[in-house]
């Protein structure tokens, strides 16, 4: 389709049906995670979904932590949960708001359930109405305790209130359909009596609301139009709709459902990374082997490389997973134009050139980034012992390899031809100098044209080099065996962190941490943030620099 510029999905052709039947006057949304844990990439496409939606219709974006489960939540988690927001970019203004700030809300919500013959107290045990549910094919049978009045109902949820009963002895239902096709209609529960300290209103409280229960309360408290949640809460939305209507909100929120975010092969789940930091088998919820955001932030990975991945994705109702080297694409393609190109060698060797002057020292001037010349130019020293990538040079070279062998010559990145003229080994019989000699006329810049050369390495001057750690990773999954195994636990790769010593350019000894930059032809690195000291920098490789990745063409 030709003229079809802007694609919509789905649940912008929704918006822009609401708003043209006037259903909606404006767009409201908002992002409503527990505080029970960190964010992960699932939860930026849910943030920058929502964010978007307010953005490109005007509205409002509001951030709610539904904090409505003490068991689980931590306000460490809300602290770093607002961070992760804050650097993608998604801005709610004023209204940062807590579900835990609406109890009262909710207790009179249930309140006028009571008096409208909508809600009962039932005495049956969990496992009791589990019992009384039926099954999708069976209808559930009605509790004996669902006919009581409205006075002894208000009795007695006021002593669930107070404190009266133990946790488990008596919750409060909604009185909806026994027989409902739907489970979630079969009279949920909708207040459960739990003696905990609530990280927010501490003891105030000993009756907490059931998440079907609270979520529609608080999106209608706060004028949300489109809620939008992941597609598990599909057969939720009759309950949703269904506690708007008896409570008689005046501007009902409406429930729109997507899928979620999946990466194959890589661990997204609250539960289970939090099982990796747990066991140890990670540095904690930061790792950069991690998919969560602040994971991903510590990796090097931008705000702006996760909005196009969000993007990218695209927002469906099917179920599917995307491949991790499409969040690498983005990165790269953010980056390549934005960093500079720095030399750094991974795995040294010496390399010695045998002709140039011992002791002397000359700065060549390196463009920063090729294609970007904006980014300017930086003097690199240059002089007799350099190092160079131990896979650059070959005793014996196979066909087609066109770095340095005994004979050949090849181009220093930025500098001079070098030819190979000898080379010595260890007492392990690993090569461990290489003996070159130089041409001086070959000066990169010089408009020399003699002759060509088919390989160009680059270099790190002996003198000059500055030492860091450098983590090079693979997936954390073991991708030959899946990520999960029957019994819940998780197939690790045992190579997904390698650490080397490298040698940098001298350039770099003022890298800060979250910068980021090339290093030619082993990728992008950022430095890390956590473990990085002033004279003893750690480095990340975010992404390599080759990509099997297509960008799926558009139709
Ligand atoms: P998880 O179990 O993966 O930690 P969650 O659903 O328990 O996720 P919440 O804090 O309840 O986490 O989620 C906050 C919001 O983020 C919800 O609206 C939820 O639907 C959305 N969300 C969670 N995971 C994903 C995902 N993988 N893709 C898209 N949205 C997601
Ligand atoms: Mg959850």
């Amino acid at each position: 389709m030709e003229n079809e510029v802007v694609s919509r999905n789905f649940i912008e052709n929704e918006i822009e049906k609401d708003l043209a039947e006037g259903i909606y006057d404006m767009v409201h949304t908002r992002f409503p995670p527990e505080p029970n844990g960190y964010l992960h990439i699932g939860h930026a496409k849910s943030i920058l979904l929502n964010y978007g939606l307010a953005q490109k219709y005007h509205g409002k974006f509001n951030m709610r932590f539904d904090d409505t489960n003490p068991t689980k939540e931590r306000t460490e988690f809300v602290e770093a949960i607002k961070k992760d927001i804050q650097w993608l970019g998604a801005d709610w203004e004023d209204r940062l708001f807590f579900a835990s700030d609406y109890f009262q809300q909710m207790y009179e919500g249930a309140i006028k359930l009571i008096k409208k013959g909508k809600a009962y107290v039932c005495d049956l045990s969990a496992e009791e109405i589990r019992e009384y549910r039926g099954t999708l094919t069976e209808p559930g049978k009605e509790s004996p305790y669902r006919n009581r009045s409205v006075e002894e109902n208000l009795t007695l949820f006021e002593n669930m209130k107070n404190g009266v009963y133990g946790d488990g002895e008596k919750v409060l239902r909604a009185k909806i359909d026994m027989a409902s096709p739907n489970m979630n209609m079969r009279d949920p529960v909708i207040y459960r009596v739990a003696h905990m300290t609530h990280h927010n209103t501490g003891d105030a409280w000993c009756i907490y609301p059931m998440y079907d229960f609270a979520h529609p309360i608080e999106d209608a408290i706060e004028g949300i139009t489109h809620s939008i949640c992941t597609l598990e809460f599909e057969d939720h939305r009759p309950l949703y709709d269904w506690v708007v209507r008896e409570l008689e909100y005046p501007h009902p929120p409406r429930q729109i459902e997507f899928a979620k975010l999946y990466l194959t092969n890589v661990v997204t789940g609250k539960r289970y990374i939090k099982k990796l930091v747990e066991d140890g088998t990670v540095d904690g919820w930061d790792d950069p082997r991690l998919v969560s955001i602040a994971a991903l932030r510590r990796r090097g990975f931008t705000p702006e490389s996760i909005q196009m991945f969000v993007e990218l994705c695209g927002v469906s109702k099917s179920q599917s997973s995307v491949d991790y080297a499409m969040l690498e694409y983005c990165i790269r393609e953010d980056l390549k134009m934005k960093r500079s190109r720095m030399m750094a060698v991974l795995d040294p060797i010496r390399l010695v050139i045998d002709n140039y002057l011992e002791g002397e020292t000359e700065y060549l001037e390196a463009a920063n980034n090729l294609e970007n010349e904006e980014l300017g130019t930086r003097k690199v020293p240059f002089c007799r012992e350099l190092y160079i990538e131990r896979d650059d040079f070959m005793e014996e070279p196979p066909r087609k390899y066109f770095r340095l062998f005994p004979g050949n010559e090849v181009r220093l990145m930025h500098a001079y031809f070098v030819k190979c003229v000898g080379f010595e080994k260890d007492a392990d019989g690993r090569v461990s100098v290489v003996h070159c000699t130089y041409d001086p006329e070959t000066k990169a810049g010089s408009g020399f044209t003699g002759r060509k050369v088919k390989g160009t390495i680059h270099w790190v001057p002996v003198p000059y080099a500055v030492d860091a750690q450098v983590r090079l990773y693979e997936n954390l999954i073991d991708e030959s065996k899946g990520v999960y195994n029957e019994d819940g636990s998780m197939n690790i790769n045992p190579n997904s962190l390698t650490v080397v010593q490298a040698k940098l350019e001298p350039a770099l000894a003022d890298a800060k941490p979250y910068d980021s930059f090339q290093f030619v032809r082993s990728g992008f690195f950022c430095v890390d943030a956590k473990d990085s000291k002033e004279d003893a920098l750690v480095f990340n490789r975010i992404v390599s620099l080759k990509s099997s990745f297509k960008l799926p063409k558009k139709d």
